[in-house]
Parts: C-alpha cells; structure tokens; sequence
C-alpha cells in the first residue's frame, strides 16, 4: 500500500504545480481556493447522479489537491514553513477533546 504524508503530498503538488505551467504566485492565491470549492461540488454532483464511489473520491482528493496547491504557495510567497501534518493532528487532538457532537445542536 502507498503511503504519503500531507507534506509529502504538499511537496508533489508543488512539483506538479511547477511542471504543468499552473498559475503560481501570490495573486492565485484565490482562485486555489475558488477551484477547491469548484471540485467539492464535482464530488457533489458526481454523488447526486450516482457516479462510482471511486469518481467521487477523486473529485474529493482535486479539492484536497487545491488545498494542499493554497498551502503550498502560502509557503513559497510568504516564505513560511507550514507542517500540514502537525496542523491536522494538532487538530485532531483538540476536537478529540471536545464534547459528543461538538458545534452541532440542532438536528439537521
Ligand atoms: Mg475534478
């Protein structure tokens, strides 16, 4: 089984970024984040018209792709090192120590 940590991720999005000529400075900073929002809802659609699970996790991993492409060039304009994967088990850790249902209390 392959195995990739989100910085490993964030690194190869880097590259790909680099190789394939994508838009790469700090004014496409927004529109990283418009075309994460753009592939969540391709995995909203792709779910709606019953398309494999396999082609809505795809669509779910472009918009990870998106994020992953936003922190990275975060890192590369603002001369920051971000650890994606201290964030997310910072994280994990915080709202592992929340309430049952934390943010949620209205059923939906
Ligand atoms: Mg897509």
């Amino acid at each position: 089984m392959a195995t990739c940590t989100f910085n490993q991720a964030k690194d190869l999005i880097r590259r790909l970024v680099s190789e394939k000529g994508f838009p790469d400075d700090e004014s496409a900073l927004t529109q990283k984040l418009l075309w994460a929002f753009v592939e969540l809802g391709e995995a909203a659609d792709a779910y709606k018209k019953g398309d494999s699970w396999g082609d809505v996790c795809e669509e779910l991993i472009d918009a990870i792709f998106y994020i992953l492409d936003f922190i990275g060039l975060v890192e590369k304009t603002q001369g920051l090192r971000i650890d994606v994967d201290q964030i997310f088990l910072d994280k994990w850790r915080r709202n592992m120590e929340r309430p049952v249902r934390y943010g949620q209390r209205r059923a939906i």
